[in-house]
């Protein structure tokens, strides 16, 4: 499982305190209180918000205050109550009490919860006039607002899977496109442990791209991918094929891509029934544009021949050539506002 975490700090406002005070008018020397009640502090609020995926936003602040109470004034005037802080999460967030380690609320589609709330503001001397005790010299501090540090956690789902021959670049592409990387929970299956991160085109997009390893090296191994694994990247929306255009191996690349799509085929038909789009990679290798091009268009062309009519983007994870029109790809079909290009299959 893949699982993204995050630990904040969530404050309510403090309510604000009661105030002791008389009235004073010319020729009235013994007014009566008039102290008015603190305002209440803002809570801080969760709400779960379909727009975001990823629990990206809580690395870097930590902090989530409301706002306080304020303190009541003379002339029984209420202070103003404090605002309320709505902080939003993915559906699908389960908090957590990171003290006590209780389960807070698993934050559902539509879901509004209050996790701190704040202090009441305290009331003002006028509260406490009576028969007896026309002159209260007595107010109420307002009581502090709530305070928790809280545990998120959040399944992710890949909405891209990386696939490719060993050594076609893999790995290097997801260190170069991705900034966070969110924990991999114990995969029992096997000893190939998946990457996963984070890639961020902008605040409004962010794509979540997961290796899927061992289709070729566990295949060889006799390992295969594990069950559960399969289970979960059967979600992932849109497969980015890495192919190798001068592998060190001599190897032929569109021999490579076939491989690794019969592979694919063999151990999820379902995995590879997924949207493909595929990179042509490492032509930092080749000295000029117009060498990577010609590179590009012979095999694209190949593919052609093969019955694969594939679009295919030129790519250098290393050299970091092409990488912004492949995430704006990636998006449009993540965000399933692009073409699909499904991949070559062999019974095709
Ligand atoms: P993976 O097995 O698909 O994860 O491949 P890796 O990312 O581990 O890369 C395999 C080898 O290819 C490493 O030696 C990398 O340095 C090299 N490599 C990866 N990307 C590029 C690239 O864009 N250009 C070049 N020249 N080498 C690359
Ligand atoms: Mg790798």
């Amino acid at each position: 499982m893949f699982v993204d975490e995050a630990t904040i700090e969530v404050m309510a406002g403090n309510g604000g305190d009661g105030c002791i005070s008389f009235h004073r008018a010319k020729y009235m020397p013994k007014g009566g209180p008039d102290g008015g009640d603190g305002g209440d502090g803002g809570s801080v609020i969760l709400e779960a918000d379909e727009g975001i995926n990823t629990l990206y936003d809580f690395r870097g602040t930590h902090h989530w205050y409301a706002e306080h109470g304020e303190a009541g004034r003379s002339n029984n005037q209420f202070g103003k109550a404090g605002k309320d802080r709505v902080i939003k999460m993915p559906a699908g967030t389960i908090v957590y009490d990171e003290q006590s380690r209780e389960l807070l609320c698993d934050l559902r589609k539509d879901d509004r919860v209050v996790i701190a709330r704040g202090g009441r503001g305290g009331h003002g001397n006028e509260h406490y006039k009576s028969s007896t005790n026309q002159a209260p010299r007595r107010a109420e501090p307002g009581e502090p607002g709530e305070r928790r540090r809280l545990r998120l956690e959040l399944r992710l789902i890949a909405d891209v899977g990386l696939i490719g021959k060993p050594n076609a670049g893999k790995s290097t592409l997801l260190s170069v496109l991705t900034r966070a990387t969110p924990k991999i929970a114990d995969y029992p299956f096997t000893t190939l442990s998946p990457q996963l991160g984070i890639t961020e085109i902008d605040p409004a997009r962010r794509i979540v791209l997961a290796d899927i390893p061992g289709l070729i090296e566990g295949a060889a191994e006799g390992a295969g991918l594990g069950h559960e694994f399969l289970r979960h990247v059967e979600r992932t929306r849109v497969l980015l094929h890495i192919v190798d255009a001068l592998p060190s191996d001599g190897s032929d690349p569109v021999e490579n891509y076939k491989t690794v799509r019969e592979e694919l085929f063999r151990h999820s038909p379902r995995l590879a029934e997924k949207v493909e789009l595929v990179a042509l990679n490492k032509l930092d290798l080749l000295g000029s544009d117009a060498e990577r091009q010609e590179a590009l268009l012979r095999f694209k062309r190949a593919l052609r021949t093969e019955g694969a009519a594939q679009e295919v983007l030129p790519l250098s994870g290393v050299a970091r050539i092409g990488l912004k029109e492949l995430l704006e790809r990636l998006w449009a079909l993540v965000s399933e506002t692009g073409v699909k290009p499904t991949g070559w299959s062999a019974t095709a």
